[in-house]
């Protein structure tokens, strides 16, 4: 309807601190720094994203004429975060569930079921088409003319939380699975086809695949 709007969103990232740097006139003596002492976000590839700062979600997510209910505000405040509070609160979380409990075991620093298919299916690009495992990583992998399988990596990694990677690595674990097992099966390692084909991992996938179809389905 003219006029009216359904949804807000708000891509909140982090907190940069500017200062008074005298010995920087390259700068305009501006110095932008972020505490080594204060919780951080992703490392980024030349300086971290900033610091966590939840306060400045919620200040945005309070500023008028942005008014959410209490949902919004509940994900800043409680640590245990839940999908469904989002949901009943009328905000489409695209998400799979899997993937948030493995945010939360992240954060609390527990093992986290799925590894990352960050260098083995994704990729990150830069603009000198070095390609890098992901935005993430430090060293690129190769340029991109000199890729080719050998290149790949497959080491489950659990480096980061940048869900780009990680929501496809749980949607996409059963696929592998499935690869993997009929790779093994034409190679005759019989068991190692079993496991990867009774992997548990496999329906938690399946389910979080399910959940997701409404999204997978406009891709
Ligand atoms: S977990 Fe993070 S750092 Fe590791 S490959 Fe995935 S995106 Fe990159």
């Amino acid at each position: 309807m003219k006029g009216t709007c359904d949804f807000v969103g708000i891509n909140y990232y982090s907190r940069l601190r500017v200062g008074f740097e005298p010995r920087s006139p390259k700068t305009l003596f501006v110095e932008i720094s972020v505490p080594p002492h204060k919780p951080q976000g992703d490392s980024g590839i030349e300086v971290p994203y900033g610091e966590v700062y939840p306060e400045g979600l919620r200040q945005a997510a309070t500023r008028a004429p942005v008014r959410p209910g209490a949902a919004v505000l509940e994900i800043i405040q409680d640590k245990g975060r839940q999908k469904t509070w989002l949901q009943q609160g009328g905000f489409p979380v695209v998400n799979p569930t899997e993937s948030l409990t493995e945010m939360q075991r992240h954060l609390r620093g527990e093992h986290e079921r799925f590894g990352c298919l960050g260098g083995h299916k994704y990729f990150y690009l830069d603009w000198n088409l070095n390609l890098y495992r992901c935005h993430f990583w430090e060293k690129p992998m190769c340029n991109i003319y000199e890729f080719d399988q050998s290149k790949l990596i497959r080491d489950g990694c659990t480096r980061c939380m940048i869900d780009c990677y990680r929501d496809p690595s749980v949607l996409q674990f059963v696929a592998i699975s499935v690869s993997d097992a009929w790779n093994n099966l034409k190679k005759g390692k019989l068991l190692s086809a079993a496991k990867s084909v009774f992997d548990s991992r496999n329906l938690t996938s399946l389910k979080a695949v399910w959940e997701d179809r409404k999204w997978i389905g406009k891709v």
